[in-house]
């Protein structure tokens, strides 16, 4: 299961309006397509703390923070806002999210730019914006839409969840916020798909509407969080914070060979999962070579599967392998019966678990969340749900 975005694809028949790049600076070019925001703490009087990471930057007037979307225009916060560069309805198991709704259809959106700079990142023709500059070629694709848009589409394809995803969610989390309050109202479920360099304020304002998100946990030392070019300790603490906080969550490791996949590193992570709750679900996935990375092999099947019996060694429930085609390494197995519950094969998908989330041969309750809220049936959502594809979004 592979979140990679393909670069310039849009959903068939959305045309939400494109302006043209013009020929000056990619990052001049997005800040027309921001609003002020409010995830911050005052300084001084012109100058102000980020807290929408934990990078925690302080912004002068005038000055970008590390993830160079968000900047300080005389005293305000400036944020990325209106607009996205790729739109997906994608299958929720793409997320990858398992235990959440299986085989539904979540509308998937991305912006541009990141507070991490991995260098083997698979979407880095989005994350890399402003940094790279084949990847700020990419800016061009992106498109002005609205909340009201984004909610009004998802209800259009039938979609049960909203998700921001692609590139880091975190860095955009005001237009996140927007479009989840929005989609909420509809009775939508909500996802972030994140790095999880988050702050605790983050987490209070999301706690509100963000009801799932995949955290990456991409290594267990600082020292490689170093090289990503953020910290170890706050995603860990993300990962709790959002348990806390009510978020379901699931967690995502790339096994990228020879940087995370001692038994060392594997065991800290599955460790640190299973002392949380052993009702995590860890994904170990494949690596490709991609963007700086190309000089190491694809991670081979060995060792996605040390990985997944580290993690039932140290008593994970469910752990799954993702990138390959391993059937009986991404199926969920009820922990008491071992009935296969939700089998799956890349995107085909059979579910046999019973609505509520329980095994139907000895009613153990899987966790998760099963149940859907969407759609609503008052006739003014009726109404909306009409709306003929011809007539715009
Ligand atoms: S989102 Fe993170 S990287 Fe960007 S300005 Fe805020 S604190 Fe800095």
């Amino acid at each position: 299961m592979d979140e990679r975005v393909y670069k310039g694809y849009f959903l068939i028949g959305v045309d939400i309006g494109a302006d043209i790049m013009p020929v000056r600076s990619v990052l001049e070019w997005l800040d027309t397509f921001t609003k002020e925001g409010w995830l911050y703490e005052k300084v001084d009087d012109k100058t102000l703390r980020c807290i929408a990471c934990a990078h925690r930057c302080l912004l002068k007037p005038g000055t970008r923070g590390v993830c160079l979307v968000r900047r300080n225009q005389d005293g305000k916060l400036m944020v990325p806002w209106g607009y996205v560069s790729s739109l997906h309805n994608d299958p929720i198991e793409k997320k990858p999210l398992f235990h959440v709704l299986p085989t539904e259809g979540v509308l998937s959106f991305g912006m541009l730019g990141c507070n991490f700079r991995c260098p083997f990142c698979q979407n880095w023709e989005i994350s890399q914006t402003g940094r790279d500059e084949v990847a700020s070629q990419y800016a061009s694709y992106i498109k002005r839409v609205t909340p009201e848009e984004m909610v009004k589409l998802a209800e259009r394809l039938g979609s049960q969840m909203i998700a921001s995803t692609y590139n880091e969610p975190l860095i955009t989390t005001e237009w996140a916020i927007d479009i989840f309050r929005l989609a909420k109202e509809r009775g939508m479920l909500t996802v972030y798909v994140t790095n999880g360099h988050a702050t605790p304020e983050v987490l209070d304002h999301l706690k509100e509407v963000l009801d799932a998100a995949n955290v990456d946990l991409k290594a267990f030392k600082e020292e490689s969080y170093r090289w990503l070019g953020g910290k170890l300790k706050p995603v860990l603490q993300t990962i709790e914070g959002m348990l806390e906080r009510g978020i379901w969550v699931e967690v995502t490791t790339l096994v990228v060979p020879e940087f995370n996949d001692s038994d060392e590193e594997l065991r800290g992570i599955a460790n640190f999962l299973a002392k949380l709750s052993r009702d995590i679900p860890w994904h170990v996935t494949a690596f490709h070579p991609d963007y700086k990375v190309t000089d190491k092999p694809r991670t081979p099947s060995s060792l996605l599967l040390k990985a997944y019996e580290i993690g039932k060694e140290v008593g994970l429930r469910y752990v799954y392998m993702g990138n390959v085609l391993a059937p009986e390494y991404e199926t969920t197995y009820c922990p008491s019966c071992g009935t296969p519950l939700i089998v799956r094969s890349w995107y085909d998908t059979q579910v046999h678990i019973r609505e509520g989330g329980k095994c139907p041969k000895c009613g153990e309750k899987i966790p998760g969340i099963w149940r859907r809220r969407y759609p609503p049936r008052t006739e003014d959502d009726l109404a909306v749900l009409k709306v003929p594809p011809s007539s715009g979004v």
